[in-house]
């Protein structure tokens, strides 16, 4: 998602993704909530997820149901589609931005100067950027390699 805002705003921006296909293991999270579609369609591109998704009353709270058909949005649903599908569609839509995906090549380390930073990748090339983003997860390399914490507990206390 980041990518294609950089490449809307003429950002030279590329991807780095240790996975080498689109493919994703396991199903993950189901779908998307009113304000994520809301922004989907400030991009132009919430009909490519709508299309393929269910709409439905998805919005809850301590599992009470809110139905939120009155809200005054043009996206007064939730919508069911699971994240391989959401990641697909993302991926082409930069792809259409012409946004370039390394795959199949880790990122293994990063030094950065005054002036940017060099991204080591695990086929011995490195590319050299401005700036480097940690879109890469809750176990993220680059936000551990450049020293930023996450604090908080592994899990919920029970009650
Ligand atoms: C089994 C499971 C079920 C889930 N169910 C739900 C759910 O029902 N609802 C919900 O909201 N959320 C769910 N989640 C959580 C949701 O999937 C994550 O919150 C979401 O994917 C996080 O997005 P992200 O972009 O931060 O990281 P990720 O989706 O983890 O993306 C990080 C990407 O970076 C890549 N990467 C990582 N390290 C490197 C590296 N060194 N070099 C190159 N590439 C790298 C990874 O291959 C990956 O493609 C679930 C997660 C799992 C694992």
């Amino acid at each position: 998602m980041l990518a294609g805002e950089l490449a809307l705003a003429r950002v030279d921006v590329a991807i780095v993704e240790q996975r080498a296909s689109q493919d994703l293991a396991g199903s993950r999270a189901g779908g998307l909530h009113s304000r994520t579609i809301e922004i989907l369609d400030q991009r132009g591109i919430a009909d490519r997820f709508l299309s393929q998704g269910q709409v439905a009353q998805v919005a809850g709270f301590a599992w009470i149901p809110l139905d939120i058909s009155d809200f005054p949005t043009r996206h007064n649903y939730g919508l069911a589609l699971w994240q391989n599908h959401i990641e697909r569609i993302l991926a082409g839509w930069v792809g259409e931005l012409a946004v370039p995906i390394y795959r199949g090549r880790e990122v293994t380390g990063f030094g950065q100067d005054d002036a940017g930073v060099d991204v080591e990748l695990s086929d011995g090339q490195s590319l050299r950027a401005e700036y480097l983003v940690g879109c890469d997860g809750g176990r993220s390399l680059i936000r551990t390699a450049a020293g930023i914490e996450f604090p908080g507990w592994d899990r919920q206390p029970a009650t």
